[in-house]
């Protein structure tokens, strides 16, 4: 039986879901807290720009919409790295031919919405979730003139982000509901690099640049329109921090003295220093996500990630895919197709939350370390040597949409403890290419 199907938040994953959901049939209709986009202009330093890699694009494809979307985007083939001492290094992500899209979030939120509009969705604007009863099955819409609606639903998805209001009321009424936030201690902020005076890319295109620094870094991805988002992920508190920050001073001296190749590339970033949010960044681990037959959790309300493995959006399309498998298997049997979504997915999405925290350290302060450089390229060897024996962690969640999440944290440990060790070896820069070492690392592995 087709059901009436009520969604929460017209973001990404919300968007895509409804286009997954409507195709099978059923009658979709989404309340978003927000006006619509289309029609407004955007704020300023919260443009966002957001890696979309394999995962993501798979969960497109099965639904007819990749084309649409690789459109928007602009391929980045891997790490440009601009060092403190002004040299630059270039790591490939993958094997030639792999590459993640930079594509703006705002874009592509847009095109999301106009696709389930044509797929007969409706989107109802300016519709804030306040309250789910769940014995009378009701939930409740308040609209900007504080008017509130109760509509009934079949069946509710909360796709409504990572400060979820969907999660709050299955939290609240719910006897044993786990509920785990850990914010980092960096925040971000954004600026901007426009286009060259002669209306070109500043910096190399097909690259996501990093300017790693330890404690902290900046990156920066292209957008369509030529210019490069750059976002700073930096303290909030210390000696080097936003709090140290607060005079345009201290703010020009910082970044001339850090990012010197960065600075004549933008001409406004101290003004957009002072005047972009510095925005903070948190982990959301929850159980459970469903409620019998009839309520999820999906995208970044059941799970929001920090943005270092560049997957929160990749996970939250593929949340979409996998939930689609469940209903091709099993029919209208919604009790175990959320039972079995949830069994699923939770796991993965601890895990990819765990592999984000674990390559903040490793973006900031390992890309810049030879002896990291040297560990990329042995396994970028091994992994053509051996393509099904050895890939890289970052390969595994990037470039490989068939291996979970789980299992990508679970083999790239076992990778990384092997590594730690051959990269003790003596004299590992001249002899890594040898028989000897590749032999020790084989017999490392099962
Ligand atoms: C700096 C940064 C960089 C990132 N980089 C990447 C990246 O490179 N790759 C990647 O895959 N992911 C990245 N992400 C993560 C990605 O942005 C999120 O995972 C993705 O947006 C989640 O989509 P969503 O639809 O679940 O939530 P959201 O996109 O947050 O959408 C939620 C929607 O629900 C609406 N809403 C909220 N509350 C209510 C309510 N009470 N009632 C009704 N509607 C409501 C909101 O207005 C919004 O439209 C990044 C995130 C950040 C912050």
């Amino acid at each position: 039986m087709k059901k009436e199907i009520t969604i929460v938040g017209a973001g990404l994953v919300g968007s895509l879901l409804s286009i997954y959901l409507a195709k099978r049939g059923h009658k979709v209709s989404i309340y978003e807290r927000r006006n619509d986009m289309r029609k407004e202009q955007m704020s300023a330093g919260r443009s966002i720009n957001l890696a979309l890699s394999d995962r993501g694009l798979l969960a497109l494809e099965k639904v007819g919409l990749a084309d649409d979307i690789k459109e928007i985007c602009i391929p980045m083939h891997g790490r440009y790295i601009h060092n403190a001492d002004g040299t630059h290094a270039y790591q490939p992500y993958g094997k030639e031919g792999q590459y993640i899209n930079s594509v703006s979030r705002a874009t592509l939120n847009m095109k999301l919405m106009d696709l389930a509009e044509k797929h007969g969705i409706e989107i109802h604007f300016n519709q804030k979730c306040t309250a789910i009863d769940w014995k009378k099955n009701e939930i409740i819409f308040e609209d900007p003139n504080l008017q509130l609606q109760t509509l009934n639903f079949d069946l509710l998805f909360g796709s409504d982000g990572a400060f979820s209001a969907a999660r709050l009321q299955q939290q609240l009424h719910h006897q044993k509901f786990d509920y785990n936030q850990y914010y980092i201690d960096c925040g971000y902020k954004e600026l901007t690099i426009p286009p060259t005076p002669d209306g070109n890319f500043a910096l190399e295109v097909n690259a996501l640049h990093i300017w790693p620094r330890k404690d902290y870094m900046m990156i920066a991805l292209p957008n369509l329109d030529k210019t490069f988002t750059c976002t700073l992920f930096f303290p909030f508190e210390g000696d080097l921090s936003f709090s140290k920050l607060d005079t345009k001073e201290k703010a020009a001296a910082f970044f001339e003295a850090t990012f010197p190749d960065a600075v004549p590339l933008m001409p406004d970033y101290v003004n957009e220093f002072f005047h972009n949010p510095t925005s903070s960044l948190v982990t959301v681990k929850c159980f459970p996500w469903v409620r019998d037959d009839r309520f999820a959790l999906i995208g970044d309300a059941a799970h929001a990630i920090v943005p270092f493995f560049g997957q929160g959006m990749n996970c939250g399309f593929e949340d979409c895919r996998i939930l689609d498998e469940l209903m091709e298997t099993n029919g209208d049997d919604w009790a175990t197709i959320l039972q079995q979504y949830q069994t699923l997915r939770k796991p993965d999405a601890d895990a990819i939350a765990d592999l984000a925290v674990n390559n903040f350290t490793e973006m900031r302060e390992r890309t810049a370390d030879p002896k990291f450089l040297l560990q990329k390229k042995i396994e970028a060897e091994l992994h053509k040597k051996y393509p099904e024996l050895w890939i890289p962690a970052y390969s595994q969640v990037t470039f490989s949409p068939h291996i979970r999440y789980s299992e990508a944290l679970l083999r790239g440990q076992k990778q990384e403890a092997i590594m730690q060790s051959i990269m003790q070896l003596p004299d590992i820069e001249n002899k890594w290419e040898s028989e000897e070492v590749e032999r020790m690392i084989l017999e490392q592995l099962d």
